[in-house]
């Protein structure tokens, strides 16, 4: 009789034992796909990724066709910061509209904007002073704004930061 119950209850423990492996694996598995996203740091973050048609623009200097960029209209308030490194380039306040086909502004902020002279030996090139993207180009003289300069700068080149952004930190 004793053997007996000693069997129903070993049987019972084990069960147990089972009953409770489950959930332990479940964790297990829910961990790994936490550890799964990863968040690039160091050196391997400091340039976003471009996409083929940003590179086209920013990289090799080419040009977006006119009235397709995503910024030649927007009147919010905010920065433009340069869509390789995130360097602040330009604030809303100085943009205008010259209804060229790209976003214009006649100033930018301070030290952010590098000026190098066309290969096509007539326009001045710009570019972001931090990382070396091609922005576009600058004309003067032209009489927009009493400033007398227009920054004809690629959307594409450019990321808007809303001035309520709340994960903007630019003033
Ligand atoms: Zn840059």
């Amino acid at each position: 009789m004793n053997y007996k119950l000693i069997t129903a209850v070993l049987v019972a423990v084990s069960l147990q034992a089972c009953s409770q492996q489950k959930p332990h694996n479940i964790n297990q598995t829910t961990t790994k796909m936490d550890s799964a996203k990863h968040v690039p740091t160091g050196k391997e973050s400091k340039y976003r990724k471009l996409t083929p048609e940003e590179e086209r623009v920013i990289v090799d200097k080419g040009t977006e066709a006119p009235f397709t960029g995503a910024y030649e209209n927007n009147t919010r308030k905010g920065t433009y910061v340069c869509k390789r490194c995130g360097a602040p380039l330009y604030r809303s306040s100085d943009k205008f509209n010259a209804n060229c086909g790209w976003p214009a502004f006649d100033d930018e902020i301070p030290g952010a904007v590098k000026r190098i002279p066309d290969p096509d030996g007539m326009r001045t090139e710009i570019e972001c002073a931090n990382c070396g993207a091609h922005l576009g180009h600058v004309f003067t003289g032209e009489g927009f704004t009493s400033k007398n300069t227009r920054h004809c700068v690629n959307s594409i080149s450019l990321i808007f930061i809303p001035a309520d952004s709340t994960t903007g930190g630019t003033k």
